[in-house]
Formats: structure tokens, sequence, C-alpha cells
């Protein structure tokens, strides 16, 4: 498995970043992992739309979302569709996003999975202020886990029991009261799974580089860098 960091910022990029969006290279499948602003142009970096297997969107917040508009459009000069894996949900935002003739949209439903080419995929219900899941894929010999956004929750060990790689929501300041997680979530998880944790959403301004530095088995994702599972 590889992944590559798209866009890790959150609620709105930093100078010359991008919001959240991350690219999963497994069993055959290229996933966009959420499509916030900034993301599509460096998505078209590393790879060309006709290799896109799928999109995963996480939550329907703008900083995970925005792009898929402008995307739409590409679609349409292509005259390409594209499979959007994602929640249900009975909103205008929603049917804004997904009701186009060139996307195709699978539901994703708690408890529920997906074959997706070479790979297993099954979600889990996180908590935040929009309805989250996270994603676990696995190719039968890797598993790695996406969070999308969510506070600290029981289930991100339902999700991430077993996984080689978990990605998650936990680079904010310890004092930080949004919905999101801490770097003292980040280290918490790390030991309760076992995986290899890489924390994303950061916010502009704060790195949490310093209070993650000699934490085993921790690193910040960094944009435009691919990490091999
Ligand atoms: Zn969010």
């Amino acid at each position: 498995m590889r992944l590559t960091v798209i866009g890790r910022y959150g609620p709105y990029p930093a100078p010359g970043g991008a919001c959240s969006c991350y690219l999963l290279n497994a069993g055959g499948m290229n996933i966009v992992m959420d499509m916030g602003p900034g993301s599509l142009s460096g998505l078209l970096k590393v790879t060309d739309v006709g290799s896109i297997s799928a999109i995963w969107i996480s939550h329907l917040h703008y900083d995970h979302t925005s792009d898929l508009l402008p995307f739409r459009y590409l679609l349409e000069d292509l005259g390409q569709k594209i499979k959007v894996v994602t929640h249900p949900e009975d909103t205008d935002y929603y049917r804004l996003l997904f009701g186009h003739r060139n996307i195709e949209v699978t539901d994703a439903v708690p408890g529920g999975g997906l074959r997706l080419g070479g790979l297993d995929l099954s979600f889990y219900e996180m908590d935040h202020t929009a309805y989250d899941l996270a994603l676990r894929v696995s190719d039968g010999q890797k598993t790695f886990v996406y969070t999308g956004d969510t506070r600290f929750t029981e289930n991100l060990f339902a999700a991430g029991g077993g996984a080689d790689c978990v990605l998650a929501d936990c680079a904010k300041p310890d004092g930080f009261s949004g919905p999101h997680m801490t770097v003292t979530h980040a280290k918490e998880i790390r030991r309760r799974t076992g995986a290899r944790l890489i924390a994303t959403h950061l916010s502009p301004g704060y790195s949490p580089n310093d209070d993650l530095a000699g934490c085993d088995g921790i690193e910040t994702a960094e944009e435009g860098q691919t990490y091999v599972i």
C-alpha cells in the first residue's frame, strides 16, 4: 500500500497548502480520500483522472468536499464517470455535491462492507459535528484506516484494531476544544492500537512536530509525501 498526502489542513489551508485529501494506492486500486479546497490541483500533479478508481468522502464539511465541485467540470470535459463512496444524507449539500450525471454514488453504512477490486472496505461511525465515517481498507495483507474528522471515541479502536497504519485527525494542540483530536489523543491511539500513526488535519499556525517529537511510531502528515505501508 502507498499513501500520498495531497492536503493536510483544516478547516482552511495554510498558504500554499491544501485541505484534506489523500491518495491510497492498494490492491490495484487508486482511492482518493476526501477532496478539500486546493486538493484538485495537487491531485492532478500525482495522478490522472482515468486512474482514479473511486473517491471516498468521510463527511460533508466544506474542507473535505469543496473541490468535488470543480472536479465535476473536469469529468464533464473528459466524458468520464467516477464512483463516489459515502454515507447517504437527505440534505441540499449532499445533492449539490453528488447529484450529477458524471458521479455514481455507492452508499457506505457503518457495519457494512464493500469489495472494491482487490480491497475490502468497511466503515465505522465517528463522533463529529457532521456525520463522519472512518474507512478501513484491507488488501488481505495490510490494513489501513482513515478516520476523517472526529473527537476521541472508543469506536476508533473498533476501526483501528489490528491495523498497520492509521491516518487520524489528531494534530490539534492540547487545550483545543473543537470536534477534533489533539496530540495527546494521538499518543493514546498509538498506544492502544500499536499501529503506525500519521497525524493530520493541521491548523495553519500550529505544527504538532514539537509535541510529537520522540514519539515512536507517530508521524505528522506532510503534503507531497508518499508513505509506504
Ligand atoms: Zn469536519
